[in-house]
């Protein structure tokens, strides 16, 4: 096996709301090389950096709205999400959980701050993922895991008990992760002491990158800092994290899916008649009933 290479370090771009909970920096797409082909299965990612809010007595958030075609994966590192979706599926997520939701065929959700967290105000920061899914499973039903902090696989690295690589999904050293997925992916935050050191290895010919969500770090020998993004190369398998400060770096490898992408708003479907079927069957109400 041989070194992976990074092909590109990002600072985060000009963060942007989503209503008026989600204060994002979006790293996929960006207009800097990193578009959802480059990092198919993850077709996007929106980056809140922590972020304090104030209190009030009305929840921030995004209202109803729809998807189709892929899942949605919430990662919470600060405050609290509540969550609902047409298919009876919520629930709230807290620090360290993650909400994985299977929108397939088609859901209708909303996303808010959970509301004692709301009222008490409080920092803030989350990754949201978009992942894509196959043709032959973007009209399953939709369905919906919630991933609590202790239901996640944790490996010992180095020499400090206290760092950990805690597994989302996929496998590290032969441990797999609590989440069903589609299609071969890896996804994990790496906890990690100052002057540790964790190493990777994904096949060359998936997507990676990582986020360092807390610290600076080096990997294999370019710094990383805090909030920035690293896109690897696809050559080579391996890499090293290491943790320059106390560090969590959230690392995500998947196997690209060999299909078109058509992506417009909150469908993401193989053609364009998929997306103009999406748009009327959400018109039409074929993707259930969630209020306000
Ligand atoms: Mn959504």
């Amino acid at each position: 096996m041989s070194e992976k290479h990074i092909e590109l370090i990002m600072a985060p771009p000009e963060p942007h709301f989503v209503g008026d909970g989600f204060r994002v920096h979006t790293f996929i797409p960006s207009s800097y090389r990193v578009d959802m082909h480059r990092t198919n299965p993850f077709i996007m990612m929106d980056y809140n950096s922590k972020h304090y809010f104030s209190p009030t007595q009305t929840p921030r958030g995004v209202g109803v709205h729809p998807h189709r075609g892929f899942e949605t994966v919430t990662i919470a590192y600060k405050g609290r999400v509540a969550h609902h979706d047409s298919s009876g599926g919520g629930g709230v997520i807290g620090e360290g959980d993650v909400q994985w939701m299977t929108a397939a065929s088609g859901v209708l959700h909303k996303e808010y701050h959970e509301e004692k967290f709301s009222q008490e105000g409080g920092e803030f920061q989350m990754v949201q993922l978009w992942v894509n899914l196959p043709a032959k499973d973007k009209m399953s039903n939709p369905k919906y895991q919630a991933i609590s902090n202790d239901k996640m696989a944790r490996i010992p690295v180095g020499d400090n008990s206290d760092s950990f690589i805690e597994l989302i999904a996929g496998s590290y050293n032969g441990v797999s992760g609590p989440a069903d997925t589609f299609t071969p992916l890896h996804m994990s935050n790496a906890k990690l002491k100052a002057g540790t050191s964790a190493k990777y290895a994904f096949p060359d010919s998936h997507s990676t990158c990582l986020v360092a969500i807390e610290g600076n770090i080096t990997v294999n020998g370019s710094s990383v800092n805090q909030d920035h993004f690293c896109l690897f190369d696809r050559k080579g398998e391996e890499f090293e994290i290491k943790a320059d400060t106390d560090a969590i770096v959230l690392v995500l490898s998947g196997e690209p899916i060999p299909e078109p992408i058509a992506a417009h708003g909150p469908f993401v479907m193989n053609s364009r008649d998929e997306l103009v079927q999406a748009f009327n069957d959400f018109n039409e109400g074929k993707f259930g009933e969630l209020a306000d």
